[in-house]
């Protein structure tokens, strides 16, 4: 059985005054009869601050991004060994707006894959098609592809400590979440494209769910078999919201 986790990914938002209310609030919400985890993705300047706030708390600290280098002149960039030293266990890699915004291609999203997990992070690899790839009927392709690419450049074996999230593009910050019908039926494609390779590896992998995930619309998800949980953006930025998810995944 896959605990489920439920990740808040803050985006670039928030001040410190923020900071401190979003962690009190998700702190005071912790659930002891509750399975699922949670874990809070900061942006960059605030993760100290946020470890010190989530000291021996089961709460896990995430980073949004990394770089494909370990050190170096690389003006602006943030090492995934810089990231655990101030108490990372995950980062996000392949994030769409990373993608789209930055020009983020398969092959960059591979590297910082083995970068994260050459630091001793858990990469969350993103995935997810456009609107325009699903309405071509190329949702399938796409995200395979996307996986393929870490799968070539990782081996079955780095997914034993990576989660995968996937988040159709058309979805994220849109108000428009795919049905569980819709986000289902691509989480046991990837499964079972993991599973070719290895079986295990593929039954333990944890599949999230993000786009436009709320208190409403979180339990129907987190039902379907391949749902692990949720990456969750807006809805990440207040307490109250997304503890109640997190009290949606049980
Ligand atoms: C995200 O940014 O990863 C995301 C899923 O955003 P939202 O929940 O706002 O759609």
């Amino acid at each position: 059985m896959r605990t489920k986790l439920i990740a808040g990914n803050w985006k670039m938002n928030g001040r410190k005054p923020m900071v401190r209310e979003l962690i009190a609030g998700i702190l005071s919400r912790l659930d002891v009869n509750q399975r699922s985890e949670v874990m809070v993705l900061p942006p960059f300047p605030y993760i100290p601050l946020v470890n010190s706030l989530l000291d021996a708390t089961p709460v896990l600290l995430g980073a949004q991004d990394l770089s494909r280098h370990d050190s170096g002149a690389y003006t602006g960039e943030v090492a995934g060994g810089m990231l655990a030293d101030v108490g990372c266990s995950h980062v996000l890699v392949g994030h769409s707006e990373r993608r789209s915004l930055h020009g983020e291609d398969n092959a960059l999203v591979a590297a910082k894959f083995n970068a994260a997990q050459a630091a001793g992070l858990q990469p969350v690899l993103c995935v997810g098609e456009t609107l325009d790839e699903r309405s071509a009927g190329r949702t399938d392709e796409v995200v395979s592809g996307q996986i393929a690419a870490v799968l070539e450049a990782a081996g079955v074996a780095a997914f034993g400590r990576a989660i995968v999230a996937y988040e159709p593009v058309w979805a994220i910050g849109t108000g428009q979440t795919a049905s569980p019908e819709q986000a289902q039926s691509v989480h046991a494609m990837i499964r079972a494209q993991i599973a070719k390779e290895d079986a295990t590896i593929a039954g333990r992998l944890r599949i999230l769910y993000g786009g436009s995930v709320k208190p409403d619309n979180a339990a129907d998800l987190f039902a379907r078999e391949d749902i692990d949980g949720g990456l969750i953006g807006g809805a990440s930025l207040t307490a109250e919201a997304f503890m109640g998810i997190y009290q949606a995944a049980g």
